[in-house]
């Protein structure tokens, strides 16, 4: 029997999820909000896990295309003072392939594959329980039924409220995030200071990243504790007067460094939210949630990983649940397992954002030393 499944949202959740449903023969209707799949910017490059994102790829049998596509190379990461001195330069050996990079246009681009995205279908509502199933309202007015509807549908999720009331709060870090294209030839210092892979610089209460993308792209985050409304008395729109916040925020700092915020094009503001650690609901039947919308924790290199194997565990105990008993059974074996798991990675997350933009920055180069190899 297959049953009516609607996944919300087309990021690496719902497109895992929908992959593996389709590598199953399973049919299942991706409801996205963006009009098209390159309607925002893709976002910065991420590296997936071999025990995590791989994993995922495994199964949906895209493990050998990520490989041919992901630079191992991008894991190096090097740490600089405030001053500029290296302090750490990590190089991964050539065959080490535990957490390549990959950019998100690319790796969407893979999931998408053969999938029959449903673009520009905003979802505003879902209500469980309804005589037909779970009812989907639409930001155009339609409305649809599904048996089991998935939100995959990020850290503002419209699918949340049908499980429950709790809502992203602020970490009282922000990121303004900057970018700069063909590094090797327009910047080869600051291409020569990011290195392969990334570059951290860590100060009090502050931190700059630059992390290189393929073809000569770099984003750069600067992460820093704040009140919500720190810019208050600033237009983000205007490029000029950010960059200049940003130089007096940072001010001091070495001079190569903060070329990575003077060559910087557009600045886009990004406050960091997460939901609790340990975020979970009372059951629902015919509706669950996965990645970011289920637990939305601090950026720093796990919520994609988890999103995607979700949705690939999801698809394969949906895939073997032939009755309607069968598949809310699936759901909710599922959910505990999700929570377990992502449970302890916001933990792990939260204790980290709070290391890496500490009063002590001598606590970000501790967390370092602790999650990596020996310096090669
Ligand atoms: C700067 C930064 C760097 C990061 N680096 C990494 C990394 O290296 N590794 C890693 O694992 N994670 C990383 N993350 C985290 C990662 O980006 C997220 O955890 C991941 O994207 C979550 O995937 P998702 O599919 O759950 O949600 P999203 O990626 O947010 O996708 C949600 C999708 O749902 C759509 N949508 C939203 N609302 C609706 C609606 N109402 N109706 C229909 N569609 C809707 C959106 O348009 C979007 O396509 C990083 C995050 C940031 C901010």
């Amino acid at each position: 029997m297959r049953h009516r499944i609607a996944v919300v949202g087309s990021g690496p959740a719902g497109l895992t999820f929908a992959r593996v449903l389709h590598r199953h023969d399973y049919p299942v209707a991706v409801l996205e909000r963006d009009p098209a799949p390159d309607a925002r910017p893709p976002g910065g490059t991420l590296d997936l896990h071999e025990g995590l994102g791989q994993l995922a790829l495994d199964k949906a049998g895209l493990l050998a295309e990520f490989q041919a596509l992901s630079r191992p190379e991008g894991q190096a990461m090097r740490i600089l003072d405030a001053d500029g001195t290296v302090l750490r330069d990590w190089r991964p050996r050539p065959d080490d392939r535990a957490n390549p990079e990959i950019d998100r246009r690319q790796l969407r681009d893979l999931l998408l594959g053969p999938l029959d995205v449903q673009w520009g279908r905003g979802v505003t509502e879902v209500v469980p329980g309804t005589r037909d199933g779970v009812l989907v309202h639409f930001a155009d007015g339609r409305q649809e039924t599904y048996d089991l509807v998935v939100g995959a549908d990020g850290a503002w999720s419209r699918v949340r409220p049908a499980v429950s009331s709790v809502t992203p709060h602020y970490t009282g870090v922000t990121s303004v995030e900057t970018s700069l294209d063909d590094v090797d030839t327009r910047h080869p210092d600051l291409a020569r200071l990011i290195g392969d892979g990334s570059v951290a610089v860590y100060g009090v209460n502050r931190a700059l990243v630059a992390q290189r993308n393929s073809g000569g792209h770099v984003k750069v985050y600067a992460r820093f504790r704040a009140p919500l409304e720190w810019h208050t008395n600033l237009d983000l729109a205007d490029v000029e007067a950010v960059r200049s916040s940003l130089l007096a925020l940072f001010d001091g700092w070495a001079a190569p460094v903060l070329d990575l915020l003077r060559h910087g094009t557009a600045f886009v503001h990004r406050p960091l939210y997460v939901l609790p650690v340990s975020h979970t609901w009372t059951h629902v039947p015919g509706v669950t949630l996965l990645g970011d919308a289920a637990h939305l924790m601090p950026p720093l290199g796990a919520g994609a990983n988890l999103a995607m194997l979700e949705g690939a565990e999801l698809a394969e105990s949906i895939a073997a649940a032939p009755g309607p008993g069968e598949l809310d059974d699936a759901v909710r074996v599922f959910e505990e397992q999700m929570w377990a798991r992502a449970g302890r990675w916001a933990q792990i997350t939260t204790a980290g954002l709070e290391r890496l933009v500490s009063p002590d920055p001598t606590e970000a180069l501790a967390l370092f030393d602790q999650v990596q190899p020996s310096p090669r």
